[in-house]
Formats: C-alpha cells, structure tokens, sequence
C-alpha cells in the first residue's frame, strides 16, 4: 500500500527505532509512547485489521508478543505489561495497517486502560449470547 505509513516504515521509506525483525514482522518503537518501551508489532502483509487476519498471521502475532513480553519485563525493570490491539475507528484505530502494541507497565505510570463498568440483566447476557450464537 503505497501510502500507508507502516508498510513504508518496513521498506525503510521512513525511519524508525526497530527492536526486532525477521521475514514476516517488524516489531518498533511507537513514535508516541504511552510508556518507556511501547512498542508495535507490526506484520510486513499490510493488513487492515483483524476483520481481515488470517490465522498463521494471528499466530506469529502473539507468539512474537510472547517472546518479547519477559524480555522487555527484565529489560526495562517493568512491573507489568497490556496488550492492545485496537481495530476500526470506533475501537480507536489511527493507523490501517493492523499491528498490536505491548505497553510495559510501571508503578505510576500514565497510562489508562479502563473503562466504565456496566451490569446487564440475566436477560441481557441471554440476549447477547443468541446474538454470538447465532453467527
Ligand atoms: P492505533 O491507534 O492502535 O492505530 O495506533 C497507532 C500507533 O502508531 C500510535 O500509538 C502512534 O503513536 C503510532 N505511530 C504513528 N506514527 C508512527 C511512526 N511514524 N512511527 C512509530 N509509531 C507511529
Ligand atoms: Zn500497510
């Protein structure tokens, strides 16, 4: 895709700070940190999102996520780690080519990671587990 940023990224069009690649990946550090080591896994297939992932892509994806997540634990002397991988702009999705972010945690940070809880009815877990069933 000729101007999407993540694949010029991986052609080395433009710049970036690599952490890690092989034939299939690119893993970076995000421009924007949340935290000190925030980085983006990031597939070389420009992939939109996970609506369109296959699943040996899907697999490599995690598999790299767990082989970096201890070793940037030790590296950077982090207490924690979330993984997040947002698709579409109403998960807030920034960048169309599909990648998954690891955010090292630290005791006071600034990151945040929550959402305001809700408490459905037995009824409303019936309903939505038709919904899901259904599909
Ligand atoms: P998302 O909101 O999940 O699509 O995340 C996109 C991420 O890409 C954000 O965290 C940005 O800070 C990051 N980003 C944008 N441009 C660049 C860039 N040139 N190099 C590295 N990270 C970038
Ligand atoms: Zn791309």
């Amino acid at each position: 895709m000729s101007d999407c940023i993540f694949c010029k990224i991986i052609n080395n069009e433009i710049p970036s700070y690599t952490v890690y690649e092989d034939a299939g990946y690119k893993v970076i550090l995000d421009r924007f940190p949340s935290s000190v080591g925030h980085m983006l896994i990031i597939p070389k297939k420009h992939i939109e999102d996970i609506f369109s992932l296959d699943e040996e892509t899907a697999a490599g994806l995690f598999q790299l996520a767990a082989m970096l997540a201890p070793r940037l634990k030790k590296a950077l002397q982090a207490e924690g780690l979330n993984i997040l991988q947002n698709n579409g702009e109403a998960a807030g999705q920034t960048v169309q080519h599909l990648h998954v972010h690891l955010i090292p945690r630290y005791k006071n940070d600034k990151v945040n990671i929550k959402w305001k809880e809700s408490d459905p009815t037995p009824e409303e877990f019936e309903k939505t587990l038709t919904e899901i069933n259904n599909i």
